[in-house]
């Protein structure tokens, strides 16, 4: 069968590019060896870790602690059950809203696994390897994600022993658990477990986390992530992972010491789902962890085969396999109505407290020698923030000291994936100060904030 375009992989990078491609005429097909659509944005990752998190606070309470001096957690240890209601009505609503979104745009899919015959033809495999469809194509996007590295030593089959595909098929709430990776999922899964009561230990053998942050906001993290009853320990590996009867983990680390514990999740990197592609009859290979390399463009060694999100590594978000779908497309079908990336890119990290950051962090900006300055604004002064209880979080703004222009937006707290729009778009236009000062926002309202931090900035300037 003939098409434009042949996509593999139903994640956000193929789901967005292929629906690109199919609303400007083309015809597409689509395969996903999966019997569900959506990738891990859908199933595994995204969704499913933000919705815990979500029921992990409604259960506990949380949010509602020295609020309004009722306890308003479930009152009870939270069954697995419960923990995991929510996340799979929302998995599959998305499910059907990917779903709807390929039919709209009648794009054909696939089920099987995708793999090279030639540069321009795709065979599906069916469950037995046998060949199910062979299609031919003019382009073919590579959307095929990432998935967990799952380091050697640790016994996976173990029914406590999880890497952060496998956390999902929980099947009993551990008392204790032992997240070995500080990065952005472990942190995030670390404080949802701890909301819930599990004694969770984090392990990291690098002696900090999230270096990308500013260090401010890291260390406020850290706070939180003790006050909530984690426990970080830096500088230490796992030398051993054994499980002696079946039941407890044992864990010896590199400082001497073991650890007991019901439960662990080894979140330590992804890897590039490029293995059952057969790369090599399409001309390609791939490198280090899985991945592809692609140009400015999104197009491979191989000029017509385009590769977008985790499969070509860095930043491997949701938010940006999307729009590096729809880039990739704009420049294999010629639409020209737009060309680049966002130059600055939002992140959101879904820990207890959220974080959000755009632009440069204070410790980058001293190694560049910039001469800024920086306004704080708290949650705890902000009207809305003592509403909704938040006496932790804040807003950081950093300004060039010499035209006040915005190089950086760090926020803490409730909300904070959101709220860090309002300076992204800032950024991104340039603006700085004067926008702040002049801009009249809702109140109470966080927005609020980003005035009252620009105040305190020029302030410190004026000093
Ligand atoms: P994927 O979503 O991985 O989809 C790839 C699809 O390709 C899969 O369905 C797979 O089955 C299919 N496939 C693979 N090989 C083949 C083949 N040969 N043939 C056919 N089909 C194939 N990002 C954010 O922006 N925000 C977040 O808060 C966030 N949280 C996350 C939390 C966790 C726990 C994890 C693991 C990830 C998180 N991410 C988040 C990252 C985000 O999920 C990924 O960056 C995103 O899903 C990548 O999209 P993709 O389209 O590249 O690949």
């Amino acid at each position: 069968m003939e098409y434009d375009l042949i996509v593999i992989g139903s994640g956000p990078g193929g789901e967005k590019g292929a629906a690109q491609a199919a609303y400007f005429g083309h015809r597409v097909a689509m395969i996903e060896k999966r019997s569900q659509v959506g990738g891990t944005g859908t199933n595994t990752g995204t969704l499913p870790s933000k919705t815990l998190r979500e029921t992990s606070l409604m259960l506990s309470g949380l949010r509602a602690r020295n609020l309004y001096g009722v306890d308003l957690s479930i009152g009870r240890q939270a069954t697995v059950a419960d923990f995991l209601f929510r996340e799979k009505a929302v998995v599959q609503a998305d499910q059907k809203r990917v779903e709807r979104n390929l039919n709209r745009h009648n794009i054909d899919l696939f089920e099987g696994v995708g793999r090279f015959r030639d540069a321009h033809t795709v065979e599906v495999l069916g469950s037995r390897e046998q060949v199910k469809n062979v299609f031919r194509a003019k382009k073919v996007l590579i959307a095929t994600g990432s998935s967990p590295h799952q380091p050697e030593g640790f016994p996976f089959e173990h029914p406590g022993i999880f890497d952060s595909d496998q956390i999902l098929n929980l099947t009993f709430m551990p008392k204790t658990m032992v997240v070995i990776g500080a990065g952005v999922i472990g942190c995030e899964y670390a404080c949802t477990f701890a909301a819930l009561g599990i004694r969770v230990i984090i392990l990291e053998p690098r002696d900090t986390m999230l270096g990308f942050l500013d260090e401010e906001i890291t260390r406020t993290l850290i706070q939180s992530m003790q006050d909530l009853g984690i426990h970080v320990r830096f500088g230490v590996k796992v030398d051993s992972c054994l499980t002696p009867d079946g039941g407890d983990v044992r864990l010896t680390l590199s400082d001497g010491t073991s650890l007991l514990t019901e439960s662990v999740l080894v979140s330590s990197g992804r890897f590039g789902n490029t293995s059952e592609l057969n790369l090599a009859a399409a001309g390609l290979e791939a490198g280090k962890r899985g991945q592809l390399c692609v140009n400015e463009h999104y197009q491979t060694a191989v000029e017509h085969i385009y590769a977008v999100g985790d499969v070509i590594g860095f930043p491997a978000l949701a938010s940006t396999s999307m729009e590096q779908g729809r880039l990739a497309m704009v420049h294999a079908f010629d639409l020209r109505y737009k060309s680049s990336l966002a130059p600055i890119l939002p992140y959101g990290i879904y820990t207890i407290p959220e974080i959000g950051m755009a632009g440069m962090s204070e410790q980058e900006l001293k190694a560049q020698g910039v001469d800024y300055v920086v306004g704080h604004a708290h949650y705890s002064q902000n009207p809305r923030g003592m509403i909704i209880g938040d006496s932790r979080g804040f807003l950081k703004l950093i300004f060039e000291r010499e035209d006040m222009r915005l190089l950086g937006v760090h926020v803490i707290g409730e909300q904070a994936s959101e709220l860090v729009h309002i300076g992204l778009m800032a950024i991104q236009q340039k603006a700085g100060a004067d926008l702040f000062i002049q801009t009249c926002f809702n109140y109470p309202t966080l927005g609020d904030l980003y005035k009252y931090a620009t105040y305190a900035a020029l302030g410190s300037r004026s000093r």
